[in-house]
């Protein structure tokens, strides 16, 4: 999980001069609206084309349902939960934050960040502003969880952000900012939970309503951090692929 981020400020330099320029104001490729999220953990790659009618934070088939709730691992990428001891999270979201950057900010064709491999599934730059969202959101529920007793929390609404955060308007570079700034906030945070805080109980929708530990809130944070690097990995690949 360490390495990921050499070389990323040679890379950062030379494309931060790209943020206020015209291709930051296009909105959604091919203005196809508001599609569903592509993809949900656990579920297999090929699923990402094929994502399910209602999405709210998470919806997985019922299939999946049993699989996850079996064993914490997810089969698509491989994240197993229990082989990150819960020190190790803190690190693992700052290194992962920085592999973003050294995809979206490496030297590529104009807009293939930005370009859906098809309607329905996120392109890399929104793959990355969901990650910055669900960041920011997990610190706020670890405190939240800290003060109230197994409280729920309401979803992220993950496909309404992306029209109404302006996904496809956000600038590359200050993005990966905004990134490692996210993943910085929740690794202090969860840095500093006591052994007893980290047995805090919250209940979880994901995949549906459970009750789980903090511990469990941080490995699964770096489990999206990871997952969804897979996504902008496959997700450049395919439009990238496309393109030549
Ligand atoms: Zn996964």
């Amino acid at each position: 999980m360490t390495g990921v981020g050499e070389d990323l400020r040679a890379v950062r330099g030379r494309s931060a001069s790209g943020c206020s320029g015209q291709q930051d104001e296009r909105g959604s490729p091919g203005g196809t609206g508001h599609p569903k999220a592509p993809v949900i953990q656990g579920q297999g790659r090929d699923s990402a084309t094929t994502p399910p009618a209602s999405v709210r934070d998470y919806e997985p088939t019922p299939a999946t349902w049993g699989r996850l709730l079996a064993v914490d691992r997810c089969d698509e990428c491989g994240f197993v939960y229990e082989a990150l001891a819960t020190g190790e999270v803190p690190g693992a979201l700052r290194a992962h934050a920085e592999g973003y950057g050294e995809l979206i900010l490496r030297p590529q064709p104009p807009d293939m960040v930005r370009t859906r491999p098809a309607p329905e599934v996120w392109s890399a730059l929104e793959y990355t502003c969901h990650v910055r969202d669900v960041l920011l959101i997990q610190r706020d529920r670890v405190v939240l969880a800290l003060v109230e007793d197994t409280p729920s929390f309401p979803p992220m609404y993950r496909d309404e952000r992306v029209s109404l955060a302006g996904y496809q308007r956000e600038c590359v570079a200050e993005l990966v900012d905004e990134l490692a700034m996210a993943a910085n906030m929740m690794a202090k945070v969860f840095g500093g939970l006591s052994p007893r805080q980290l047995e805090r109980r919250c209940i979880y929708n994901f995949p549906r309503a459970t009750e789980r530990d903090l511990a469990w809130l941080g490995r699964h944070t770096v489990h999206e951090a990871v997952h969804h690097l897979g996504d902008v990995q496959a997700v450049l690949t395919r439009v990238g692929g496309r393109a030549g």
